[in-house]
């Protein structure tokens, strides 16, 4: 019987190569086979020649990760490539999950990145100082009226919210209801940033207020941060403050 190999879930941060960081850089070199939704694979294309690469569309995240662990049942080194971080809405979760439904031994390594939100508030400024709250308003694997009972919640709190796949071609009402939920806890001046493609190529940054959101460029390549009561911006920064006297 072969020795077992490891699966990596790499990270690969928010898109620009600069930001995957040196470890998924040693385990993507590590491994001998790489495993990844199309669009990743490409995006580290230099990094992975020579080695067997296996890619398959979006939406077949349970079936990569069964092809991983097996692979490495069979003795390979296997990086599962992610984006952003591989633990916030990514493969980390589902290839720990598969690995136990499996009754799998094999080894597993996590490696984190850098994921939206962090890549977004620093484009936007220091937008996260103070609590905040990320949720996802898709609700492929979550009930919508579980999303919305969050959304009350993390307003209610006055956290800074931050909104992970604000909305796609089929799903665009789930935003406009977000924005009349915060309305009933946030004024409507409440600063917003949104961000397009943040750390990847060319990036769209808007700064506007709560009650304007929704007239500017909103999709599944933008991530949107909504501050708590004391955040502002100024000279083009938006900044929540962490409390200090300055
Ligand atoms: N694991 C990823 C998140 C996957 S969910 C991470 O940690 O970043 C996909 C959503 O993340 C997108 O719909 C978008 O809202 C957000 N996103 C991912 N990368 C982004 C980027 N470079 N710029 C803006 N939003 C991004």
């Amino acid at each position: 019987m072969n020795k077992a190999g490891k699966v990596w879930v790499v990270g690969l941060g928010p898109g620009d190569h600069s930001y995957i960081t040196p470890e998924a850089k040693n385990a993507i070199a590590a491994a001998d086979t790489i495993v990844g939704y199309k669009t990743y694979i490409d995006l580290i294309k230099p990094l992975i020649e020579g080695k067997t690469m296996i890619s398959n569309g979006m939406r077949r995240e349970v079936e990569r990760c069964e092809t991983a662990v097996k692979l490495a049942e069979e003795g390979r080194e296997v990086a599962l490539v992610s984006s952003g971080d591989p633990g916030i809405y990514g493969m980390a979760g589902i290839l720990l999950e598969v690995k136990e439904q499996l009754k799998s031994d094999i080894a597993v390594e996590i490696i984190p990145g850098v994921t939206a939100v962090s890549a977004a508030a620093a484009i936007l400024g220091a937008p996260l100082m103070h609590d905040f709250a990320i949720i996802s308003l898709s609700d492929c694997l979550t009930d919508w009226d579980r999303i919305r009972k969050r959304i009350h919640c993390a307003a209610d709190g006055d956290f800074v919210i931050a909104l992970y796949n604000p909305k796609s071609s089929q799903r665009v009402t789930h935003i406009e209801e977000t924005k009349e939920i915060l309305l009933t806890y946030k004024s409507p001046d409440t600063p917003v940033g949104i961000v397009r493609n943040a750390k990847r190529g060319q990036s769209e940054v808007t700064m506007t207020k709560l009650e304007d959101m929704l007239t500017h460029k909103i999709d599944m390549l933008t991530i949107v941060i909504i501050g708590n009561s004391n955040t502002y911006i100024k000279n083009g920064k938006m900044i929540t403050p962490r409390g200090y006297s300055v």
